[in-house]
């Protein structure tokens, strides 16, 4: 998608209204995302050949698996791009990823969108703040409900202590079934 830049530099106008759709390509997405509907482009290019500025909302839809709990998220995520613009040939260094470089008279928005969308993607969506996660035993998702288990995290050094003391009931308990065995066998 290609604006015509035209009219500012010509002088005609010094705002340029932007709207369009812009196609997600499957391969465009982040990994574990898929785009639900093309990015929505709205805002404008507004200056003069000298110094022009893009700004512009973009939403695009989403599906993704919850960080957590790993059940599908749908949404539709908004971002924006606020950056000035230079024809080609103007600027010293063009790499300068501050500036979009517009080529004879026409600035193609395919790039600097699937750029705003992508860097900002979240690296983790979950499905809701609270989202409780799946046990890290028993892998219940505990949004459905507690499953029992016994997740705290035991200090190393106390895992030895409580070891210990699992063992010396171990051996209790074996030695008193030997004593009533006994009894038993006595009468
Ligand atoms: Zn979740
Ligand atoms: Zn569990």
């Amino acid at each position: 998608m290609k604006i015509d830049i035209q009219p500012i530099i010509s002088g005609i106008a010094d705002r340029i209204d932007v709207g369009c759709d812009i196609e997600t390509p499957p391969e465009a997405a982040p990994d574990d995302v898929e785009f639900t509907s093309a990015a929505h482009v709205s805002g404008s290019l507004s200056g003069d050949v000298r110094s022009m500025f893009l700004k512009c909302d973009i939403s695009v839809g989403y599906k993704t698996h919850c960080a957590r709990c790993f059940c599908d998220v749908e949404g539709v995520f908004e971002t924006d791009i606020l950056k000035p613009v230079a024809l080609k040939g103007v600027l010293e260094d063009e790499e300068d990823d501050e500036y979009l470089i517009a080529e004879k008279a026409a600035l193609d928005l395919y790039i600097p969108v699937m750029d705003a969308v992508i860097l900002e993607f979240p690296m983790r969506v979950i499905c809701r703040d609270d989202c409780r996660g799946l046990c890290s035993k028993c892998g219940k998702d505990l949004n459905e409900g507690d499953c029992g288990c016994d997740t705290r995290e035991i200090d190393p050094r106390l895992e030895v202590l409580r070891q210990l003391l699992v063992d010396y009931e171990n051996d209790k308990d074996g030695g008193e079934n030997e004593n009533t065995d006994k009894k038993q066998s006595g009468g």
